[in-house]
């Protein structure tokens, strides 16, 4: 029996309800991380009255009178302190973020300014008003304002913000380690010609960087042969160091495929055939309490299944919200159609899309759709989910899964 697509996500979901602890952090380590609490501003920004403006400091009152000549008294350059009181009839040079010397209360950029005399005097050929340029002390925050909710995902823009505040730390959910273990006695690893059969690690290196990419910690837990203890010595070890672990292979009806019986003796499986393809065979279960994904051998199999099942799974884990766990998923329009026959399953094509005129999304196949035909994943950067029928005719719409930058 098929399982619905939507019946086993919300299965593998179900066991993970929660995200991992929070732990204090450096803000430079925390990029793309959830935040554990609410931030508020334990200091004003700006931090005192100054200038938004390279120009001269004036009293507003003094130039209602314009055309005015004010006497130049001094200068204030960013990074310095305030003159003392400026009187009336008195204007200073001043910097963009140096601070307002007592007195001045409005700011004339430079390009307003006839300059006299050397610089001795100035005249405005119109009144400033009051407050014209200034940047008050608090503008952008107050003590005590909200800077980061808590379960805000931290942007640059944010860590910019910790910063101006002297914010060196931030509690923020912890990353998740997530475990990558390939399998089968026919994988070789590194750069040596293959013998007859063999094929290289493909997965392993994909699997660890859309971890990566999924804003976790990716360990490496290396290759399992087809050997039963081997496959537990791998999986025993993942489970005391990492928060979930996917292996690839060995899930589906293959005489070797041992990942199932070893699992099945050390964990709390469930073994499905999911109505999706590619991507069909998956398995979900707990050992030792953790979360273990077994994703199928197929090289583009076993990155569809980590976007429909793991990365979401990630990233509740990591602390992002119910509706950011998958990626983004428009709607676009198919210009060559995507022909398919109904055979129970949602199919999801590698395609490429990209912006056409007007904003609108166009859609295309990347290319070869078998599910060892890692070139048209890598050139695609979506997944169109098409529903069981005959496919998406050409000019239709298609939802379509965005996993690369459009
Ligand atoms: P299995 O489910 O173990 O029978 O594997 C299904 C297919 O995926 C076979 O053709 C395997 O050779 C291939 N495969 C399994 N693991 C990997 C891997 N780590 N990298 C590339 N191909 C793999
Ligand atoms: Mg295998």
């Amino acid at each position: 029996m098929l399982v619905p697509l939507d019946d086993a996500r919300r299965h593998v979901l179900g066991f993970l309800t929660r995200p991992l602890p929070a732990e204090t952090v450096a803000a430079t380590e925390a990029l793309g991380r959830i935040t554990a609490e609410r931030i508020v501003a334990p200091e004003a920004v700006p931090s005192f009255d100054n200038s938004a403006m390279d120009g001269y400091g004036v009293r507003a009152i003094d130039t209602v009178v314009a055309p005015v000549e004010l006497r130049a008294t001094g200068r204030t350059l960013a990074g310095e302190g305030p003159l003392g009181m400026v009187g009336a009839g008195e204007a200073v040079r001043i910097m963009t973020g140096a601070p307002l010397s007592p007195g001045i209360d409005a700011v004339v950029p430079i390009e307003q300014v006839d300059v006299l005399d050397d610089g001795a005097r100035i005249r405005l050929a119109a009144p400033v008003p009051f407050g014209q340029h200034v940047r008050r002390t608090g503008d952008d925050l107050v003590i005590g304002d909200v800077v980061v909710e808590s379960g805000a995902r931290l942007s640059a823009a944010h860590l910019g913000l910790l910063a101006s505040l002297g914010l060196e730390k931030v509690s923020a959910v912890r990353r998740p380690r997530v475990g990558v273990l390939s399998t089968g006695d026919e994988l070789v690893q590194g750069p040596v010609p293959l013998l007859s059969g063999q094929i290289r690690d493909s997965n392993r290196p994909a699997l660890l960087s859309l971890v990566a990419e999924a804003g976790a910690e990716p360990v490496d837990l290396g290759h399992a042969p087809d050997e039963a203890g081997a496959i537990t010595a791998a999986f025993l070890a993942g489970v005391t160091s990492c928060d979930a672990i996917l292996s690839s292979g060995g899930v589906s009806m293959g005489d070797v495929d041992l990942v199932k019986e070893v699992l099945d003796l050390i964990g709390e499986m469930r073994w499905m055939q999911v109505a999706i393809k590619p991507a069909k065979p998956f398995a979900f279960g707990l050992v030792d309490g953790v979360p273990v994904f077994g994703l199928p051998g197929n090289p583009v199999s076993s990155l569809v299944s980590f976007e429909l099942f793991a990365r979401p799974a990630i990233r509740r884990l990591a602390g992002h919200p119910d509706h950011r766990l998958d990626r983004p998923c428009p709607t676009a329009i198919a210009v060559d159609g995507l022909p398919r026959k109904p055979d129970g399953k949602i199919h999801f094509d590698r395609v490429v899309v990209r912006i056409a005129s007007e904003g609108r999304l166009e859609v295309r196949s990347a290319g070869g759709q078998g599910s060892h035909q890692m070139s048209a994943m890598a050139a695609a950067n979506g997944l169109a989910i098409v529903p069981d029928s005959l496919g998406i005719p050409v000019g239709g719409r298609v939802a379509v899964l965005l996993t690369g930058e459009l």
